[in-house]
């Protein structure tokens, strides 16, 4: 099998969960390489209105900038109390790119006096998987739960110390790394896609 899948994201805490599941789900037999090896390729514009179209334009994107099988994560936190915000502008709610800090302080602000039963949120994370004949997968994830009073735990990445999953007494920032995939949404949507990519990835070799 034609083995190298190019990872369409730079985001470091990201392409940790997308290697952690995939090569366990792949039992290593596919080779993931990060975007981050090909530095001369510009970021793509998440242009999209949805999880699923700004996830696609990356794996397209890096699929013809590459000619390699390209797997793109959108994904973001969406709190019911805020009409779905951040949603698909998680990364950059609060004005910079990839500040966590500020991101969830914002959220955390703007929830600041709504009861629990007001702090319902979930994440949804879309990957999409463009061959480079065209063929084009997308799987959806979603992890439900509530937003906290104030951030806990040092694991994970982005919102995961002000997010508490339902069923769970503490943050998925608080979880271990093996915890926290079988129950996230980027581990649901990555469980629903990795035979498709597996099968596809076949077919090239
Ligand atoms: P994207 O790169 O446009 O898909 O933005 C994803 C953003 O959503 C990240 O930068 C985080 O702020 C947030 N996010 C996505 N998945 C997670 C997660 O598993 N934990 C915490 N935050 C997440």
């Amino acid at each position: 099998m034609s083995s190298r899948l190019i990872l369409a994201t730079r985001n470091q805490g990201k392409i940790l969960e997308l290697r952690r599941i995939l090569d366990q789900l792949s039992d290593g037999a596919i080779e993931l390489v990060s975007v981050d090896q090909y530095p001369d390729i510009p970021d793509v514009d998440e242009t999209g209105l949805t999880f699923e179209e700004n996830s696609l334009l990356k794996a397209r994107a890096i699929c013809k900038a590459t000619g390699l099988p390209s797997l793109a994560d959108d994904s973001g936190l969406c709190v019911d109390a805020l009409g779905g915000a951040p949603g698909i502008f998680s990364a950059r709610y609060a004005g910079t790119h990839g500040d966590d800090e500020a991101n969830l302080n914002k959220v955390l602000e703007q929830l600041k006096n709504m009861t629990d039963e007001n702090r319902r949120a979930h994440f949804t994370c879309v990957t999409a998987l463009v061959m480079p004949d065209g063929q084009e997968v997308t799987e959806e994830g979603l992890f439900h739960g509530h937003i906290t009073h104030a951030p806990m735990g040092e694991n994970g990445f982005g919102y995961d110390p002000i997010f508490i999953p339902t069923g769970s007494t503490v943050t998925s920032a608080q979880m271990s790394a093996e915890e926290k995939d079988l129950v996230s949404h980027r581990g649901k949507s990555l469980r629903a896609i990795a035979p498709q990519v597996i099968a596809l990835m076949k077919g090239l070799g």
